[in-house]
């Protein structure tokens, strides 16, 4: 039987009158008849506001790796509280998380803290600026680095018949000046070459590359280990800082993030969403010399709710969790089941498929290669996806409804979540070729 979306579809008409599209956010809008308003969240589910009930695969795109109200870090955040909201002065827990996170990310010798992932990547420029005294910045193409404008910028790939061709850069959206444009020099993911380019004829205006190691908003599409490493070299050749954003792979593809993965230690790099499982907290950590110059070197950084108090234990119980046990493993074990099971499926029915990033935040495509680069990534078909994720959702699997962003794992997906995926997932499969095959679309 159908879904009853009636209460979601009515609050959406109340909702719509006091906020735009009736939500908080752009992204969270899926269509008048379609957006979902959630009354709870418990480990590895969720339910909607007629009870639907989902097995949660975007987590918030992504924090919430313990699983949503995780009793022991929503108990710490509530002892949390018990200290205060904010002071404008600093408090004694502060040190204690920056030390966690040195620990387990070495890069960040010192710990700046932020209230999301944009703030720490806006900390982080600043910083690269303040320290070099250079304005420009490269960003990869299909990166995400959040919603300020100096990373808002977007390659237009449609018309461009020849990879060397430059695409017109656009940005996400309107009220974006393009005077920013200016300071930014784009470079398509994983392509060394160019990078190498931009930086010899522009190194003496750019204070830093930043990079995502996985294309969290753009269906996990990974760095190459080849690449990551070439970053490395190549800004320490041309003196650029490299700034790594693990906001989304930091203390998820490992303890250590994707620097531990890659071996690579950045100069700055900035952690967020898996830090204390969905509470408002970011950070940004780099080399003791750099860090320095906040504030003594003149860099600023601060703000009214940088630090709060229920963050802070929240962030200090989900670090210890995740270093002292084995959550991060059962993360990615849950994730290479999720997609040997998809992939028999997708065998047995025939559809060509594969899957990429990591497997605790896994793009899935349907094509027998995956894309290396936004570019190759925008010119695909996405037909397949976008139509098998309707029925997945119908069917009690959330995932997201376009395929931009990859499946997110948390350590509380469990056998039955497993078991209902994986039903529903055939049945999607199945669904999606015959209706497909009936559509003449590509299958
Ligand atoms: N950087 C990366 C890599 C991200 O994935 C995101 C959010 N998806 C951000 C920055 C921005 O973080 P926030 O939404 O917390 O501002």
């Amino acid at each position: 039987m159908a879904r009853s979306l009636a209460r979601n579809n009515a609050h959406f008409r109340r909702a719509e009158r006091r906020l735009p599209l009736g939500v908080s956010s752009n992204f969270r809008y899926w269509g008048d008849q379609k957006t979902l308003y959630v009354k709870r969240g418990r480990g590895a589910r969720l339910w909607d506001l007629d009870e639907n009930e989902y097995v949660d695969y975007r987590l918030g795109y992504g924090p919430v790796i313990l699983g949503h109200c995780h009793p022991e870090v929503d108990a710490a955040a509530r002892d949390g509280q018990q200290v205060g909201t904010v002071f404008a002065m600093s408090t004694e827990r502060e040190v204690v998380v920056a030390e966690l996170v040195h620990e387990m990310v070495p890069a960040a010798e010192l710990v700046r803290f932020s209230n999301s992932g944009t703030e720490a990547v806006m900390a982080a420029l600043r910083l690269a600026r303040g320290v070099t005294g250079r304005d420009g910045y490269v960003i990869l193409e299909g990166s995400y680095h959040g919603l300020f404008d100096a990373v808002m910028w977007q390659a237009d790939v449609e018309g461009l018949r020849d990879p060397s061709d430059e695409p017109v850069y656009l940005p996400f959206g309107k009220g974006v000046p393009g005077l920013v444009r200016q300071l930014c020099f784009p470079v398509p993911y994983n392509d060394a070459n160019r990078l190498e380019d931009v930086l010899r004829r522009q190194h003496h205006q750019i204070a830093a590359v930043l990079i995502e190691p996985i294309l969290g908003s753009c269906c996990g599409i990974p760095s190459t280990p080849e690449f990551f490493r070439a970053v490395r070299e190549l800004t320490t050749r041309y003196d650029v800082l490299m700034i790594v954003d693990e906001v989304k792979t930091g203390f998820r593809v490992a303890r250590g993030g994707a620097q531990e993965l890659h071996g690579v230690r950045a100069d700055i790099c900035t952690l967020a969403k898996a830090m204390a499982n969905g509470y408002p907290i970011a950070a940004v950590g780099g080399r003791e010399d750099l860090m320095r110059h906040f504030g003594g070197g003149g860099v600023t950084h601060g703000g009214t709710y940088t630090a709060g108090g229920m963050s802070l234990a929240a962030a200090e119980r989900t670090l210890l969790l995740l270093r002292d046990t084995d959550a991060l493993d059962r993360v990615a074990r849950y994730g290479r089941r999720l997609q040997d099971g998809m992939a028999a499926i997708l065998d047995a029915q025939g559809v060509p498929h594969c899957f990429a990033g990591h497997p605790s935040m896994g793009g899935l495509f349907f094509s027998e290669q995956a894309p290396t680069n936004y570019r190759d990534w925008k010119r695909s078909d996405y037909t397949f996806y976008d139509t098998l994720a309707q029925h997945l959702i119908e069917g009690g699997v959330l995932c997201e409804p376009d395929s931009r962003e990859p499946w997110f794992i948390s350590a509380a997906h469990d056998d039955g979540c497993l078991e209902h995926t994986l039903h529903v997932f055939e049945e999607g499969v199945a669904a999606t070729s015959r209706e497909l095959a009936g559509s003449g679309a590509p299958a």
